[in-house]
């Protein structure tokens, strides 16, 4: 989100300075599975998501860099009848913004496009083609460098300590190589954004939540071309990756916190759901693991918008922030710079839980 901003705002020429107390991309966004959709329930996420495969589609021309984005679609496999009718309800909408390619299909029509899916079991399933893949370190360096020809400095192993205020004001930053004075904050530290908020007594609802990863060795059981495949009701999903399969699975029990350990029992619990929903991943060698951070809000909305006079939020994505940052960046800089946003944003007002004013996204794994 940093490095989106970053760019944006060094092209319409402003000063930017970005600061990360590790290395750029090492935070939430290196744990990515790098998922690209626009298969949202709410109408800003759709705008956003539709938005979001225009940006990478010409990522090149903007960046002289590669975003790896790979159109292999999303297919959503639904279980109960609830699932469909809302998916059901989902795909009106998106087709209505102009969508063309979303579709309904039918447990048949799901396994024709994933050989191996048990579908005996489901109501239905949605698959748009144009979503996909794309990479998170080709993304977040294409931004980092497109932004540092911009005139944009990016600061590594630069932890920030404080903020610097005057009265209500926000005036910069403190870190231990000294003092950055800015007319303009924007705290996008991810997992850790509340972490931050709470430097200036600020209780931002955001909660880092541990999600896993598991990739495996070369794997002749899934082709290059598959979908993204998410079982919604449990949450299991697996993509191509590299010559294997990438897959994981939310795990409800976890508490929010800022553990990243690997737990191992994890794999037994997924397996047992794909020996039911896609079996063909029983044969697959598991070659690594990772878990990273989701980053989530009460109604799965990210926190975009002011704060208090110079300080602003972007942060807050529930999961979603690797696609969402490439547009909300351009939408954020054109708002900093010109006064207001171009789109409306009022889904995502930080503001939004006192007010009682929420539109929260569903389609949220
Ligand atoms: C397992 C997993 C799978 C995911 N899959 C997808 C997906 O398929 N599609 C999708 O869109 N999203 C996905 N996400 C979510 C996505 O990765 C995040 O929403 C996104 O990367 C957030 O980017 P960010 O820039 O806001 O945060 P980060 O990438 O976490 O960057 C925040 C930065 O802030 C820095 N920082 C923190 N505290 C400080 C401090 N005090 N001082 C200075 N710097 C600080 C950190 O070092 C870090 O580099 C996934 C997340 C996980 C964990």
């Amino acid at each position: 989100m940093g490095c989106s901003l970053a760019f944006y705002l060094a092209r319409q020429g402003r000063s930017v300075i970005v600061i990360d107390r590790g290395r750029i991309g090492q935070g939430a966004t290196a744990a990515c599975a790098g998922g690209i959709r626009a298969q949202f329930s709410t109408e800003v996420n759709i705008r956003i998501g539709m938005e979001a495969k225009r940006v990478l589609s010409r990522f090149a021309d903007e960046t002289g860099a590669t975003a790896d984005f790979r159109q292999v679609g999303y297919l959503f496999l639904l279980t109960t009848d609830e699932e469909r009718e809302r998916f059901a309800e989902a795909v009106r909408l998106q087709r209505r913004l102009g969508l063309d390619d979303v579709v309904e299909l039918s447990p048949s029509d799901a396994k024709a496009i994933v050989p191996g899916l048990e579908t005996g079991d489901l109501a239905g399933a949605t698959f748009c083609p144009s979503d996909g893949l794309a990479g998170p370190n080709e993304v977040t360096y294409g931004f980092a460098n497109a932004a540092r020809r911009g005139g944009a400095v990016i600061l590594e192993d630069t932890p920030i300590d404080a903020f610097l205020t005057r009265d209500d004001t926000v005036k910069g930053v403190a870190t231990a190589g000294g003092d950055v004075i800015c007319q303009d904050t924007v705290i996008c530290a991810g997992p850790w954004s509340a972490a931050l908020g709470a430097m200036l007594g600020l209780a931002l609802p955001i909660e880092p939540s541990r999600r896993q990863v598991f990739v495996s060795e070369p794997f002749s059981g899934i082709g290059r071309r598959t979908p993204m495949t998410i079982d919604f009701h449990t949450s299991f999903y697996f993509h191509p990756e590299g010559n294997g399969v990438l897959f994981g699975m939310s795990d409800p029990s976890v508490a929010p916190g800022e553990d990243t350990t690997v737990d191992w029992s994890m794999l037994e619990r997924i397996t047992a759901v794909a020996q039911r929903r896609w079996p063909p991943l029983l044969d697959a060698r598991v070659k690594t693991a990772w878990a990273g951070l989701y980053e989530m809000t009460p109604d799965f909305q990210p926190l975009i918008g002011p704060l208090r006079p110079g300080l602003w939020v972007a942060a807050g994505f529930s999961g979603h922030g690797f696609m969402m940052a490439p547009v909300l960046g351009r939408w954020l800089a054109a708002w900093m710079v010109g006064g207001a946003s171009p789109t409306d944003l009022a889904a995502f007002a930080p503001d939004r839980f006192q007010r009682g004013a929420l539109q929260p996204e569903r389609n949220v794994v």
